[in-house]
């Protein structure tokens, strides 16, 4: 490019001699006069890259407290394990017999960890996995010529549940939460009937309590002969403690990405194995890589809903789950539960003499608390973006839509007690400033490559091209 634009100075160069001749065969109106692309060194590249890479922030630069996601540290051995050469294979090399061991071996984790009777590890995400358990339950209807068209959910449920219901062409049906944060039970006897296929629930829930009248659901909706579907992404504190197979669970998905470890978050790639009892298995997705006289073999269903991903779904995802099972073993996996659950409840009995709590009790691997208490027109969103500047990612916020200005904090088990109190002590600066400093707030974050974006536009005018070719 420097010959071309320094064409006058060093016009007798060879090259621009050939392109000249070229040009002058060029349509006048077709030739440009002038062409302008960056001159960079390489050294100016590397540095550009990696001042950009340095902007970015992730689980392996500070903590990443985002509740219902998981964002838990992802130890390295599983991407030393997902790039051995012998496990980057094309998925129809059936002879790679290690690669359809792991599959298989993970599966029956899966079921051990669960209580399910089998697994299919076809689903890429967790709402994948939704729409995977709903054909299931449809396809159980079907077979034995029944017509039901809803699905009980409650109002704490995340948006891809509703999502997923609907686009099985099912109607969602809205149950009611208790001022307990569970279910409201009388609300539930209400709206069963004849045409409720089931529930899809989200136990631990994503207030981050543990239903205790989980056994009284599942039993409310079996008695009308319908089926319980998980919603498995708050797997994490029940590692090792409770299977949801005995709390009345028939078909539940896993969010590999979040329970067991694979660097998510900027839309994937992910992995949302189903799960279903004996009776269920038929209808699992085909084929299934099952064993029979010690014999890895592939087996079709002619009840199965089809494919719902080519081959056995994202591959390195299972093998990252698979890692982090074996290295962490079984003790270790209780451990992470008991960890994740004490690290909350710390965090929240810390925090609630200065953020109002909608539910006192006891969580599990999250809490949420509310901005009501905050003075001088603070909301969640002003706390959120000066968490940033105390070198935190900040929590979920306005999530769950049941709680009004909700900031939902899962801190995982995989911080140290040193963040969660710094945590803790930035929330507590950040209460101190909404009371004599509020404008720091409501301009924060103020020690950030970028500061803080106009939302609204963002939303109303996105600007969906690369930089400096959209005039607006
Ligand atoms: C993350 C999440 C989902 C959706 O899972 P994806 O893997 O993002 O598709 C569903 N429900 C809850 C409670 C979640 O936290």
């Amino acid at each position: 490019m420097k010959l071309l634009n320094e064409k006058s100075k060093e016009g007798s160069s060879s090259f621009n001699v050939r392109l000249l001749d070229i040009q002058t065969n060029i349509p006048g109106n077709l030739q440009r006069a002038d062409i302008t692309i960056p001159e960079l060194s390489e050294v100016e590249v590397v540095r550009h890259y990696t001042n950009l890479s340095k902007s970015n922030f992730s689980v392996d630069n500070g903590p990443y407290p985002l509740g219902s996601c998981t964002m838990k540290y992802n130890p390295k051995i599983n991407e030393v394990v997902a790039k051995i050469p012998e496990f980057n294979i094309h998925p129809l090399s059936q002879h790679n017999k290690g690669a359809l061991e792991i599959i298989y071996q993970l599966q029956e984790y899966l079921c051990e960890i669960t209580g399910m009777h089998a697994f299919s590890t076809q689903p890429a995400a967790g709402a994948h996995g939704e729409s995977t358990g709903i054909m299931i339950m449809d396809a159980w209807f079907k077979k034995r010529g029944e017509k039901r068209t809803k699905v009980i959910i409650p109002n704490s449920a995340h948006g891809t549940n509703p999502a997923s219901v609907s686009r099985c062409e099912f109607e969602p049906v809205q149950v009611k939460s208790a001022l307990s944060g569970g279910i409201d039970l009388d609300d539930l006897r209400q709206k069963m009937s004849k045409d409720i296929v089931g529930i899809m629930i989200t136990n631990p829930n994503t207030l981050g309590i543990f239903d205790e009248n989980i056994l009284e659901i599942t039993k409310i909706i079996h008695d009308h002969g319908g089926l319980c579907y998980l919603d498995g992404a708050n797997m994490n504190p029940m590692l090792g403690i409770v299977k949801p197979g005995d709390f009345g669970i028939d078909v539940m998905h896993l969010n590999l990405h979040k329970t067991f470890s694979t660097p998510h978050g900027g839309g994937g790639p992910g992995s949302g194995p189903v799960g279903v009892i004996k009776k269920l298995e038929p209808f699992l997705p085909n084929p299934r890589i099952v064993k029979k006289n010690d014999e890895l073999v592939f087996e079709q269903s002619k009840e199965s809903i089809g494919r719902t991903h080519s081959y056995y779904g994202n591959f390195s995802i299972l093998l990252r789950a698979y890692s982090y099972i074996r290295a962490v073993g079984s003790s270790g996996l209780r451990n992470v539960a008991e960890n994740a659950v004490i690290n909350a409840n710390y965090m929240k009995e810390k925090l609630k003499k200065h953020y109002h709590l909608q539910y006192d009790r006891t969580c599990q691997h999250e809490f949420i608390i509310d901005d009501s208490w905050m003075p001088n027109g603070i909301t969640t969103n002003d706390i959120a973006k000066r968490l940033m500047d105390f070198g935190f990612h900040p929590p979920t916020i306005y999530f769950p839509l049941i709680v009004k200005g909700a900031m939902l904090i899962e801190p995982t088990e995989t911080e140290t007690k040193e963040n969660l109190d710094a945590f803790i002590d930035a929330m507590k600066v950040i209460k101190e400033e909404a009371e004599h400093d509020p404008e720091k707030l409501t301009k924060a974050p103020l020690n950030t490559p970028i500061g803080r974006l106009d939302i609204v536009r963002a939303a109303r005018k996105p600007k969906l091209t690369w930089c400096g070719s959209n005039p607006n």
